[in-house]
């Protein structure tokens, strides 16, 4: 990333900051302090090659100073807009604040990894994970919809996208006023997405798309969903493409419900229907019949960059525990001074922090090495979004009475975190993907 861009992401964050609200507390990113090089042992050269390939040209990694100042900008940025009022009334009536589309785009969060040609600020995954981290620790639900719309749609584009496809769709993705989401899961494939159902028949100029999806983050919002069909359902995972649905233009398209959810209440979740929706030929992304690898590579960037969402309620968790708990006396003593709660609150603490580490040593190794590791990608969110579920059960024991009733936010964080454990593959699943690369890994001495 250039200084230049830097510069520009950071002007566009505060221009139209008015405000200053008290600082969050807030204890430092991690990623000064690992050694990406000690986590991720050598690659080949093809690997790093194909590794490289995944940020824009000319892409320079942030400065750890640069990724300390864009951090200050997105809290500013959520001081201002994402209060906790704005935090709970999304909560409370599962309903996305429409505006914040808008306001992310103003604040230039909505292209972080995309060509600056296209309105992005090209700066890499370390800085789509702080940004991640900050909006989460505001709001769980605000931050899943951002990730769904940010690394889900447009980063998909970024890294499949032809150029013409980028400058169609991107400048209005990146500035808020179109939504993005991504469509694979189906009610009867979550886990086994690659047994999907939804079919895309060649037809004059384009092809014909069949079929429901689940879940959809964005769903009943999107305006451009990355939809995944078959195209040659004998041919297993080699028979599946991308293709890009232009909501508003597509008849036959519609978003049947949206969901009822126990968490990530406000980030919109729906089950669409695709009824004979035409979708032209230039609107494929990617190669024909090579959606599968549309859709592994973009899982292990999916999986790094949302496993920055149970550190933002992690620190969530940490921000309502600690004032709470020197605050509150019993006994006539705050009860932080009492060894059993000084004993979670340590523990909230170290997680969160182990699970920082690890998540952005992952993501410095993409920057500034070129090398994703499948495993680490896995196990960075596989290990932050156990541990976030675990804090937030703290912090309602840490608030004792008061973490049980909505007026304070810990159950909502406890609801949200645990939607981490199964969206973008479970934790039953992220083992078996961690487990699979050690077989790989492993399979010569087998033999
Ligand atoms: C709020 C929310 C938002 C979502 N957003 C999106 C989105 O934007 N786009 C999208 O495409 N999808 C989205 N999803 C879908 C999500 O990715 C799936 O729910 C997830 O992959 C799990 O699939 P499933 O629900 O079918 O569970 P299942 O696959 O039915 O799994 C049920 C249980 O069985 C376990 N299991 C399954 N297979 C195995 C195995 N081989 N070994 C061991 N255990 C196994 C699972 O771990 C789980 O515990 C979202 C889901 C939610 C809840």
């Amino acid at each position: 990333m250039s200084t230049c861009t830097l510069s520009r992401a950071l002007a566009r964050a505060t221009t139209t900051t008015t405000t200053r609200a008290i600082p969050r507390r807030q204890f430092g990113p991690a990623s000064t302090s690992v050694s990406s090089r000690a986590a991720a042992p050598a690659l080949s050269q093809q690997q790093r090659r194909h590794a490289s390939s995944k940020h824009p040209k000319g892409f320079e990694p942030p400065s750890p100073d640069d990724l300390a100042e864009l951090r200050e900008r997105v809290q500013e940025f959520t001081r201002r807009e994402l209060t906790e009022e704005v935090a709970s009334t999304t909560d409370k009536s599962n309903s996305f604040p429409a505006d914040m589309w808008a306001k992310m785009g103003d604040a230039g969060l909505l292209g972080i990894t995309a060509d600056e040609d296209v309105g992005g600020l090209a700066m890499g995954y370390q800085a789509h994970c702080v940004v991640m981290e900050e909006l989460s620790r505001a709001s769980g639900s605000i931050a899943l919809s951002y990730a769904a719309h940010s690394q889900l749609c447009v980063n998909q584009l970024q890294l499949n996208g032809s150029p013409a496809q980028k400058a169609k769709y991107m400048p209005d993705l990146i500035a808020g006023t179109k939504v993005g989401a991504l469509a694979m899961s189906e009610s009867g494939s979550g886990s086994d997405v690659v047994s999907m159902r939804t079919r895309a028949t060649a037809v004059d100029g384009g092809y014909l798309l069949n079929g429901s999806k689940m879940w959809i983050t964005n769903g009943p919002d999107a305006d451009l969903v990355v939809v995944y069909a078959k195209t040659a359902p004998d041919a297993g995972a080699k028979g599946i493409t991308a293709f890009l649905v232009d909501t508003r233009n597509s008849p036959g398209f519609a978003c049947l419900r949206k969901l009822d959810k126990m968490g990530m209440r406000g980030s919109n979740t729906g089950e669409l229907v695709f009824e004979d929706v035409f979708v032209p030929q230039e609107n494929i992304l990617g190669a024909f019949n090579g959606g599968v690898r549309v859709l592994m590579e973009g899982l292990d960037l999916e999986r790094l960059v949302l496993s920055a969402g149970p550190l933002g309620l992690m620190q969530a968790s940490l921000d309502v525990a600690l004032p709470y708990a020197h605050g509150r006396k019993q006994f006539g003593t705050p009860i932080a001074h009492f060894q059993l709660l000084q004993g979670k609150l340590a523990d909230m603490y170290t997680k969160l922090q182990a699970s920082r580490a690890y998540t952005y040593a992952t993501a410095r190794a993409v920057d500034e090495q070129g090398i994703i590791r499948t495993q680490d990608c896995a196990g960075a969110i596989l290990y932050a979004a156990e541990r976030a579920t675990e804090c937030a059960l703290d912090c309602i024991q840490v608030l004792g009475g008061m973490g049980y009733v909505e007026e304070m936010p810990a159950s909502r964080i406890m609801r949200d975190a645990k939607l981490y454990e199964i969206g973008a593959g479970t934790s039953e699943v992220r083992r078996m993907v961690i487990g699979r690369a050690f077989n790989k890994e492993y399979a010569h001495t087998s033999n």
